[in-house]
């Protein structure tokens, strides 16, 4: 398509967004077409002052691309991804899916001005076939890319639907669409050639303003609709999600709210521990972190993403704690936050640090009372007054001890079945003495 594209423009130079050469509209009039095939304009073609003037829209969205004009720039952007060579049937199938979730949501958003997408589009794969093509159909429409940071992936089990999001950042307005997994599966394996059409894809359209001012404002009515799952049950991974971004936050950050599909305040904590352990308990060449997470918490996932210590690969062992036997930590222990280790195989070397992470503090600080909000509402607020202090993990981490590994002990040893760590740190009482106390609670 695209060799015979060049031969149809050549001699024609580009463009017009809208009908701004009306004057010179009434005199030789073209026609522009695409494999042959005639392309309908609402603004004919011209040629004026010896050049051809062709619009722009009609002829970038009849070869399946987007354009986005963006006034206060003057600006035309022109977005073309084009179907891989060899395209199965499911690609073009999921692209336009892709592009009719656009079109609905640009139906009740209009023209968004700072527009984020969502979606869990490649996590999600009714009928066995990949829905990334979604993406391409989203691009095409919106113009919106995972590169530019406004098309993002969300961690979804396959065994959920399908959704995307559409979020105007600047009007606070945005659109959820989930889709009907049954209409789907008989739309994807339709006689080839058959377009979608205006098939009833979505078994759910929501219209909702998420802007996090908006919802703390009025926390009883948006926890109305918390409670009746408007977004089936997605409503805090997104609500989360979107405002982080809406509020820059960092991409590491972004993308361990993405894997853990939601931000709350205990993923904020990873990330904030990473930085720590980047500051000061850095790498030195052939070392690599591994981390034992004790007790575990959301902060994993954060970790998981910034240091890629994924315990597949060996680098996490995870060791739950019941309210039991956080009774049973050291008062120095009290807000223990994992055992981090340095660790150089090839020299077979390595240390260990304790850390502890004082969520007490960031209550205090804030002001947020866990108890006393509706969860969803505590969690926004604290994940928005954190965002403030991601590069000052030094407020609210601190370090219960540091130790060397012995010769020829290797982290993993601290994590052995009939192993206790605490024990061989020295942070366990073996009498339980004092009232049971809630670490890694209420995150
Ligand atoms: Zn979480």
């Amino acid at each position: 398509m695209r060799l015979r594209l060049v031969a149809v423009l050549m001699g024609l130079a580009l463009l017009s967004v809208g009908g701004v050469y009306a004057a010179a509209q009434q005199f030789f009039p073209v026609k522009v077409l695409v494999n042959g095939q005639e392309v309908a304009f609402d603004t004919s073609p011209v040629i004026s002052g010896g050049r051809t003037l062709v619009p722009l829209r009609a002829l970038v969205e009849v070869l399946g691309g987007a354009v986005n004009w963006h006034p206060d720039r003057r600006v035309a952007e022109v977005v073309f991804p084009a179907p891989p060579p060899g395209a199965e049937p499911s690609y073009f199938f999921w692209r336009e899916v892709g592009e009719q979730a656009a079109k609905k949501a640009l139906s009740h958003l209009g023209t968004p001005v700072d527009l984020l997408v969502l979606t869990n589009a490649g996590y999600v794969n009714p009928g066995g076939k990949s829905t990334l093509p979604c993406l391409d159909g989203i691009m095409a429409l919106t113009a919106c890319t995972e590169g530019k940071g406004n098309l993002l992936r969300v961690h979804t089990a396959d065994t959920r639907p399908l959704w995307f999001f559409f979020w105007d950042k600047k009007s606070g307005q945005g659109v959820f669409l989930e889709l009907d997994r049954s209409v789907a599966l008989q739309l994807l394996n339709r006689p080839a050639g058959q377009p979608l059409g205006q098939a009833a894809l979505w078994s759910k359209v929501a219209c909702e303003n998420i802007a996090a001012e908006h919802l703390l404002s009025h926390p009883q009515q948006w926890n109305q609709k918390v409670q009746a799952k408007i977004f089936d049950g997605f409503e805090f991974g997104i609500v989360t999600i979107a405002n982080l971004v809406a509020h820059g936050a960092p991409p590491e950050l972004i993308q361990s709210a993405l894997f853990h599909d939601h931000l709350c305040p205990g993923v904020t904590s990873g990330y904030l521990i990473a930085e720590y352990l980047k500051r000061h308990f850095p790498l030195s060449p052939g070392e690599s972190y591994y981390v034992l997470a004790l007790p575990p918490w959301c902060k994993e996932d954060a970790l998981q993403v910034v240091l890629n210590t994924t315990p597949g690969k060996g680098g996490m062992a995870v060791i739950p704690m019941n309210e039991a036997a956080k009774a049973r930590l050291k008062p120095e222990a009290k807000n223990l936050a994992g055992i981090y280790f340095r660790y150089h195989p090839a020299q077979q070397r390595g240390e260990g640090l304790v850390l502890a992470f004082d969520f007490g503090k960031a209550y205090e600080q804030s002001g947020v009372d866990m108890a006393k909000s509706f969860p969803w509402e505590s969690r926004l607020k604290l994940d928005l007054w954190l965002l403030q202090y991601l590069d000052r993990p030094e407020l609210f981490i601190t370090e219960i001890k540091r130790f060397q590994l012995a010769p020829g002990e290797a982290p993993s040893d601290y994590a052995q079945p009939g192993t206790n760590p605490l024990v061989k740190l020295g942070l366990w009482q073996q009498q339980f003495s004092g009232p049971h106390r809630a670490v890694g609670a209420r995150r």
